[in-house]
């Protein structure tokens, strides 16, 4: 049986993983545009200059060897044929195929801004964004990010703490992080992410890029008619999944390639995993955007197995999921707090650490009880049974004021 992969990140590792545990003998091929392996999650400590791109891979040196896969790097794929079931490549090489991954990922999405295509203006999705990116932060003055979602509140963190003079946020918003934290929170990160240094300027946008006479950045425009200077802008403005290789195959809904439960696009032996695909959040029964990495793997996982004569699907998950450590606060996001169904009741409960830090828990329950979704600011200790009780449906008891209830025990 040949297997073929195309992308050697999250989501296409762990199919490969997954092959080879239920195929000894099976031929597994990745193909991939990135030269080396690196994790993606990575790339604003690569572009902030804090770490090396060497030392992003998320796998150790022999993982090609030790799975069996050969692994071709700097292979970018362009077209698919699946009546002859082959893959053509840009360097004129056609590889036939019995099961088809794609893995592709997604990549950034450029807003429609007069000025924003050319030199001076990066996304951030790629190794080659983030070494863009270096390149030129080190000689910038101002750096505006456009979009206050994961990515631009890290990197945004990171060049701040690094030391560059001025940093820059401009999001629609009324705060950062608008998919994984409501008003109170949302605020509270807002006024933290300025006290370290970003100036945030929420619910206004980006109008135009406005560009010297050598064509390079000179200003940022917001709609609200603001300038602010800019010699580097990084857009982080949200990702669009990299579908180009399906188009007129197969199904793509709005957020990517439609999927069934075990990883199985359309097309007869074709699968797809990770960002490229449209995700069913399974508590919600919705399609949700989560373009995270855990949901890549756990999707790469499912349809490996199934590649490889398996027959599983994707367990009860949510999608939404999101912990992170921003200017030295950890938290973690559960589930749709970004447009909660009205008829849920909204708790906020908080309490002062040991170090006398601010705690906070935001809770979403239904008319039952039943926690819906969850925000944890500052101690994020019980994150597991949270997310337990959101994919199991459980109620959510005392467990907000510090009494873990039994059932929630034993969910985990
Ligand atoms: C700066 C940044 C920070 C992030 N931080 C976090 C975080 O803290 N936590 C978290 O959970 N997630 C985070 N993410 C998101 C996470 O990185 C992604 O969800 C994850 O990488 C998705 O994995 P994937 O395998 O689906 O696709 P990708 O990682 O996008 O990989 C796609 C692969 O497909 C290959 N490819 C695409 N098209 C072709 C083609 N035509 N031919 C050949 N190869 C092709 C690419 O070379 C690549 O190998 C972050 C992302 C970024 C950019």
């Amino acid at each position: 049986m040949r297997h073929l992969i195309i992308g050697n990140s999250a989501a296409g590792t762990a199919a490969a993983e997954a092959i080879r545990a239920n195929q000894p003998h099976a031929e597994i091929t990745i193909l991939t545009r990135d030269a080396t392996f690196y994790s993606r999650c990575q790339l604003h400590l690569v572009a902030g200059g804090v770490r090396p791109a060497a030392k992003t891979s998320f796998v150790p040196e022999d993982w090609a060897q030790r799975h069996g896969v050969e692994v071709r790097l700097g292979w970018d794929v362009v077209a698919i044929d699946p009546l002859r079931k082959e893959v053509s490549c840009r360097n004129g090489d056609s590889l036939p195929y019995d099961r088809l991954l794609l893995a592709t990922g997604a990549g950034s999405l450029t807003p429609p801004i007069e000025g924003v295509r050319g030199s001076g203006v990066f996304g951030l999705r790629n190794l080659e964004d983030a070494q863009g990116i270096l390149q030129r932060v080190g000689k910038s003055r101002h750096v505006v990010i456009i979009g206050a979602g994961l990515v631009g509140c890290e990197l945004a963190e990171t060049l701040a703490a690094g030391g560059h003079p001025s940093v820059s946020m401009v999001e629609m918003a009324p705060h950062p992080l608008p998919l994984q934290l409501e008003m109170t929170i949302g605020a509270r990160l807002r006024d933290v992410m300025s006290d370290h240094g970003m100036a945030m300027f929420c619910r206004d946008s980006v109008a135009a890029v406005e560009r010297d006479r050598a064509g390079q950045p000179r200003a940022v425009v917001l709609k609200s008619g603001r300038a602010l200077p800019a010699d580097l802008v990084v857009c982080a403005a949200g990702v669009r999944a990299n579908t180009d290789l399906f188009a007129g195959l197969g199904t793509i809904g709005r957020r990517g390639i439609v999927v069934d439960a075990g990883g199985r696009t359309s097309v007869p032996d074709i699968f797809a995993a990770g960002d490229v695909t449209e995700s069913c959040d399974s508590t919600m029964g919705r399609v949700m955007p989560s373009a995270i990495w855990p949901a890549a793997r756990r999707q790469g996982r499912v349809a490996g197995l199934n590649m490889s004569g398996g027959s599983t699907t994707l367990e009860a998950h949510t999608g939404l999921k999101t912990s992170a450590v921003l200017c030295g606060t950890p938290l973690v996001s559960l589930g749709p707090v970004f447009e909660p169904d009205p008829a849920w009741r909204k708790e906020l409960c908080e309490h002062t650490d040991s170090r006398n830090r601010l705690c906070s828990k935001v809770c979403y329950t239904d008319s039952n009880g039943v926690l819906k979704a969850a925000i944890l600011w500052g101690d994020i200790s019980q994150a597991g049974l949270y997310a337990a009780a959101i994919i199991q449906q459980l109620p959510l008891g005392d467990l907000a004021f510090g009494s873990v209830p039994d059932y929630l025990l034993r969910a985990v």
